[in-house]
């Protein structure tokens, strides 16, 4: 059972489980709700569940006579009732890294965007004419990098610096960063010592408002602020005061807190660079995710 899902069409899926010998069950393209996952359900057996966003709940768990696999069409399971999956025996799966290298790609075309002023003076030029203004434009290779959570994005985005050229610091409080990094950098040093400073912590209660005002004051070289992983990781009362106070070069910005109807004053700043959280994305990100997702119910299902 596919419980919901957001393409035009299943051809990859149905490829995958035709050659196994699996019939696939669709549910509504958009999020379904608990209870038609548990109707839907109910039809399956042996059963395996695959699940974008609609509630995997503890009925729909249990209902199948022979439930093998709830397997997540992302990274997080907050929509799968694991527990209930553990006490059956249910394997669990996620894709953890299919996005990796888009991820860190985008950090990097946010950052290169603003050195060489790609988007300001397409706009320019759009706007009025062929007039060239260098102001602000910045070598690459001179910019000092932090990277904040050095996980399996934030070694590629600092693979990705290295290779321009840059120097990277990097701040993990659970994670030594290997060689190719400065070693031993705080939160203080990463503050203080950075031209840009790019944000991979995953959203936990301790790195919520990790970046506020108090940080943002405390920047030495008026950073360039990049976060591509959750918003509430930055304070937007704290970046608002930053962006006033001339303490960062601006903030390049896939998720702020309150989306999907961030604050106007952040979106409209002129300092301010945002995509609508789409670093995830591509083309082969998202076949990956199908496919590799797809495999694990596959392997499941067949012992
Ligand atoms: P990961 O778990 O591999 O790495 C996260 C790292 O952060 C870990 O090494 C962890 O030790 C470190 N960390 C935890 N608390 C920290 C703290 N207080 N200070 C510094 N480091 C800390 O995760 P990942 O795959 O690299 O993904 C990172 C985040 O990126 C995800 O949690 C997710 O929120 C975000 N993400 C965003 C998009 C998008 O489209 N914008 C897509 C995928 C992931």
């Amino acid at each position: 059972l596919l419980t919901d899902h957001p393409w035009p069409d299943l051809g990859l899926e149905t490829s995958i489980f035709e050659r196994a010998g699996i019939r696939l069950v669709a549910g509504p393209e958009i999020a379904g709700t608990a209870a038609e996952v548990e109707r839907l359900v109910a039809e399956c057996s042996p059963a395996a569940i695959l699940t974008c966003w609609a509630p995997v709940s503890r009925a729909a768990i249990e209902l199948p006579a022979d439930l093998r696999i709830v397997a997540r069409l992302g990274v997080g399971l907050d929509n799968i009732d694991v527990a209930a999956a553990t006490e059956r025996g249910a394997w669990v799966t996620n894709v953890p890294d299919y996005c990796v290298a888009e991820v860190s790609d985008h950090a990097l075309a946010f950052v290169l965007d603003r050195c060489r002023g790609i988007s300001r003076l397409n706009d320019a030029v759009k706007a009025s004419g062929w007039n060239s203004d260098a102001s602000g434009l910045l070598r690459l290779s001179e910019q000092v990098v932090g990277i904040l959570g050095y996980g399996r994005i934030g070694r590629e985005t600092a693979r990705k610096f290295k290779a321009m050229g840059c120097q990277v610091l990097a701040y993990d409080p659970y994670f030594s960063p290997d060689e190719s990094v400065a070693s031993g950098s705080t939160l203080a040093t990463i503050a203080s010592e950075c031209d840009v400073i790019v944000i991979h912590v995953p959203l936990l209660p301790e790195t919520t408002g990790l970046i506020d005002e108090a940080f943002l004051r405390a920047t030495g070289r008026k950073p360039l602020i990049v976060n591509v992983s959750r918003g509430p990781i930055v304070s937007n009362q704290g970046l608002i005061a930053a962006l006033e106070n001339g303490w960062i070069r601006g903030a390049c910005l896939d998720v702020i807190d309150g989306e999907p109807a961030p604050s106007p004053e952040i979106i409209a700043h002129p300092l301010v660079t945002a995509t609508p959280h789409i670093a995830y994305a591509s083309d082969a990100s998202m076949a990956e995710l199908r496919r590799r997702a797809c495999e694990e119910v596959v392997r499941v299902l067949s012992g």
